[in-house]
């Protein structure tokens, strides 16, 4: 439990306000008193109280509406509410249910009674913070889980089964609005030789430092992801091929003029290869024909050299490619 327990107690009379003080304060509780319904709102808005101890009769609002109006608001609802009521009178405690009172103190009440209501209350508070507490531990967790399904390890890229949901999102969308897209798929060229000469651990630092730089090349709205061992993608919403092959020449400047720290002190440069193609174009109407040719024009940069950019259509995806 924490430090000392804060109640509020809203009460009119003061004398009967003031024995019940003593009583509390005697049992190592902090009091504040409300001497009216509004004040009571009031003060349990801005005290945060432990547990309300409420009266029923109140000159301005009753203690009904004082406990509803705790019980509609999210920040207070969790507060325990006591009701003093007057002895022997159920229906009173009857509504009072209904509003979301925890508890019922018929006047007049001995000591050990009203200490008993209260240690009660104040559980449930600690039972209902904690739950809240661990509740928002498992969203946390949630997220993070969420996060690391869709993300590469190795790049903190975005990983192929998040790509893949990309693109068939924004392919849809780019059909139905008639409007640009393109996908770039990049591929390091002789990567193998590198592992093959430094190690497979160069090699992966190598591959994050590819990433990084691809990433700086596109915006926010451009979705940059490993699509797999050395090659990654781009999605570009809303750009035509031409504009694409922007930042890609961008790209491949920057690899080719990049000092990679895994590769210091050696004579080894880094290049990549690029494919692009996109819509509009009338031959491909799904995103795995999209994937497809973006491929071919990566096989294409490949054949004619690598350290290049190859842009390919529809219409080059020779028959068995077009029906699968
Ligand atoms: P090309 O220019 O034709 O693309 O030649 P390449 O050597 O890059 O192509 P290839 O597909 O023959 O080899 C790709 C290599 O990439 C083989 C594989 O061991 C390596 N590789 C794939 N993923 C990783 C990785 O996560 N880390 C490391 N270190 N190597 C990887
Ligand atoms: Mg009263
Ligand atoms: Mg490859
Ligand atoms: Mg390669």
């Amino acid at each position: 439990m924490a430090a000392k327990a804060k109640i509020l107690l809203i009460e009119d009379s003061a004398a009967q306000s003031k024995q019940i003080k003593e009583m509390l304060e005697k049992s190592g509780y902090q009091v504040l008193i409300a001497e009216n319904g509004v004040t009571g709102l009031k003060m349990v808005a801005s005290e945060n109280p432990d547990v309300v101890i409420l009266d029923i009769v109140l000159p301005d609002i009753n203690g009904h509406e004082v406990c509803r109006w705790i019980k509609v608001r999210d920040e207070t609802k969790g507060i325990p509410i006591i009701m003093l009521t007057v002895k022997g009178k159920l229906s009173e405690k009857v509504s009072g249910l209904h509003i979301g009172a925890d508890d019922y103190l018929p006047k007049p009440f001995k000591e050990s009674e009203l200490n008993a209501r209260i240690y009660a209350s104040l559980r449930t508070r600690e039972f209902q913070e904690e739950l809240k507490k661990k509740n928002e531990q498992l969203e946390k967790l949630l997220k993070k889980v969420e996060l690391m399904a869709i993300t590469d390890s190795g790049t903190g890229l975005f990983n192929r089964r998040r790509f893949e949901g990309v693109l068939r999102r924004d392919f849809v969308r780019a059909l139905r609005y008639k409007e640009p897209l393109s996908l770039i798929m990049i591929d390091v060229d002789h990567f193998k030789s590198i592992n093959d000469l430094f190690g497979h651990q160069v090699g992966d630092e190598v591959l994050a430092e590819v990433a990084k730089i691809i990433q700086k090349q596109f915006r926010e709205a451009d979705m940059v992801a490993r699509y797999g061992g050395e090659e990654f993608v781009v999605v570009m919403p809303k750009c035509p091929v031409q504009d694409a092959t922007i930042p890609a020449g961008r790209l491949l400047k920057e690899i080719a003029d990049h000092a990679f720290n895994g590769l210091k002190g050696k004579k080894r440069k880094v290049t990549v290869s690029v494919g692009i193609a996109g819509l509009p174009d009338p031959d491909l109407d799904t995103e795995e024909k999209l994937i497809r040719c973006a491929d071919t024009a990566l096989y294409d940069a490949k054949e004619k050299g690598r350290n290049r950019i190859a842009i390919s259509k529809g219409k080059d995806l020779t028959p068995p490619f077009l029906e699968p």
